[in-house]
């Protein structure tokens, strides 16, 4: 795979998120393939969306526990961990 492939590839996936809430789980997984297939790492932006169900979180219910912020995924319910920074 070429260098330019990759930077090509980080753009897409930068344009992806910039307006992630309307995207489909079927979009989010074909990015993640994307991400993977250039071993780009995804960081911060895999909090934008579900891990079990793939969809975008658009109106997420987020709790804040123990200096860790939950997000429930209002399609299938999945719990998703973070650590806050401090
Ligand atoms: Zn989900």
């Amino acid at each position: 795979m070429s260098k330019k492939g990759k930077k090509e590839a980080e753009h897409k996936i930068e344009e992806f998120f910039a307006d992630i809430k309307g995207k489909t789980p079927k979009e989010v997984r074909k990015i993640k393939k994307l991400a993977m297939s250039y071993n780009i790492k995804l960081k911060e932006k895999r909090k934008a969306f579900c891990k079990k169900c793939l969809t975008p979180f658009i109106i997420p219910k987020i709790r804040i526990k123990k200096g860790m912020k939950i997000i429930i995924c209002d399609k299938c319910g999945a719990v998703s961990r973070w650590r806050m920074k401090d």
